[in-house]
């Protein structure tokens, strides 16, 4: 999903999390981890393209998706399953938990938005793309399709 869609969900729901618990913590983390978290495809960018390091070449390759590998190293599901374990065992720390929150709605957010092409579900997973050698044509075949009509 792109960036601005994911800024206008993470502000609402850390600005209803700070209205339902009064919590910076909470919220300010939720929105931290909310945006940042993609920023995991500037490691993916410079990793393909080197430096120096582009803004306006970054979001036009992402946007045409021109990839061959895809690490995203804080998408996946298994993190959630980490910081949701971080959380209770930390008994609910504001901080960790509105990590957790943050990263849960970015990564629904991110499945959601690529449902018809169920597939790429499992993709969000770490273990699934390492499985599958990272390689971006297997674990994205919807987006392949976009990334090949620039590439002629
Ligand atoms: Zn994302």
């Amino acid at each position: 999903m792109k960036l601005p869609y994911h800024a206008v969900a993470t502000v609402t729901i850390s600005g209803i999390l700070y209205m339902i618990f009064k919590s910076w913590g909470l919220a300010v983390s939720s929105f931290i981890a909310g945006i940042f978290i993609d920023l995991d495809h500037i490691i993916d960018y410079l990793r393909e393209n080197g430096r120096p390091f582009r803004i306006k070449n970054f979001f036009r390759i992402c946007h045409e998706c021109r990839f061959n590998k895809v690490i995203l190293i804080w998408h996946g599901w298994e993190w959630l399953v980490v910081w949701g374990a971080a959380a209770w065992l930390s008994d609910w720390n504001p901080w960790i938990t509105g990590t957790l929150i943050g990263l849960t709605q970015h990564m629904l957010l991110d499945a959601i938005n690529s449902i018809p092409d169920f597939k790429s579900l499992r993709s969000y997973s770490l273990i699934w793309r390492w499985k599958k050698n990272f390689d971006f044509d297997t674990l994205f075949p919807k987006m392949k399709n976009i990334k090949y009509r620039y590439i002629k």
